[in-house]
């Protein structure tokens, strides 16, 4: 059973104007599999707060553990946000079964939002391992500056050309070059000709998770053993 730990902050990285990653170190970091995640316990001034949060590193980015949070106006956000180098902090990890081992050839993943988190570990994890996974990733934000873990991804996709990323903004400026609207069937099958062959990995917020597996399932008439989801209750 996951046990309780005291961590110390390495550190802080501003993801977007409202997501900030947290980088962590203890001794003897457990094993975790890409895509889990953590229970974090922030404790200022007496206080007790804790959230369930994915892990954002691959497990082959060794020497630390990173979570990433999008800010809200909750007080666990404001103590989080509040977290500098060298302060410190209670985990308990790993948790889930939302993970990638290398088992598929070809999977996609639909990720809406702060919802990247696993995906970023397993993607990165996917290339250090040289699975040679065919991965295809659409990622549905608001707007441009909403969009977290950009550089990395586009760094990742040099790196891997069995990489695919596709973007999509709900509320796109005029300069966007990119898709627009919400992730749709229409759109799985313009951007996945091969979406037959793949296993969908899904996660964001539960309203999203929801209405990406009932269009998998309805509209493009795949089995439900062809997805796996996390849900980021709490948005
Ligand atoms: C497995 C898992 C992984 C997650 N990974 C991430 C991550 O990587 N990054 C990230 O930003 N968020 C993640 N979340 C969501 C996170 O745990 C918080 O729920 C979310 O960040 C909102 O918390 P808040 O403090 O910002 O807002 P709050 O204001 O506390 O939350 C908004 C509302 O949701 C309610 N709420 C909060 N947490 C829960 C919950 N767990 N279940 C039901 N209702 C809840 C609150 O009571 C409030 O009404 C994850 C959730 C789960 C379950």
């Amino acid at each position: 059973m996951p046990e309780e730990v005291a961590v110390k902050v390495k550190e802080v990285i501003k993801r977007t104007h409202n997501v900030k990653s947290i980088r962590v170190f203890h001794d003897n970091i457990k094993f975790f599999k890409a895509g889990q995640f953590m229970r974090v316990i922030l404790k200022p001034n007496n206080k007790n707060y804790t959230r369930w949060l994915s892990i954002s590193n691959s497990p082959t980015e060794e020497g630390y553990l990173e979570f990433t949070k999008k800010l809200t106006e909750s007080d666990f956000s404001k103590a989080l946000d509040e977290l500098r180098e060298d302060n410190e902090l209670i985990i308990k990890y790993p948790f889930g079964k939302f993970i990638f081992g290398g088992e598929f050839e070809k999977i996609a993943y639909l990720s809406g939002g702060i919802g990247i988190t696993p995906i970023r570990s397993m993607v990165k994890y996917i290339i250090n391992k040289k699975f040679g996974t065919d991965v295809h990733l659409i990622y549905a934000n608001m707007t441009r500056a909403d969009i977290a873990f950009k550089e990395d991804f586009d760094k990742m996709r040099e790196e891997y050309d069995k990489l695919k990323i596709e973007h999509i903004l709900s509320k796109a400026d005029s300069e966007w070059k990119g898709r627009c609207g919400i992730i749709d069937s229409e759109m799985i099958k313009e951007c996945l000709p091969d979406y037959k062959e793949r296993k969908f990995y899904i996660c964001g917020p539960p309203g999203m998770v929801t209405s990406m597996k009932k269009i998998i399932t309805d509209d493009l008439n795949l089995k439900k053993e062809a997805i796996f989801t996390e849900n980021f209750a709490g948005y």
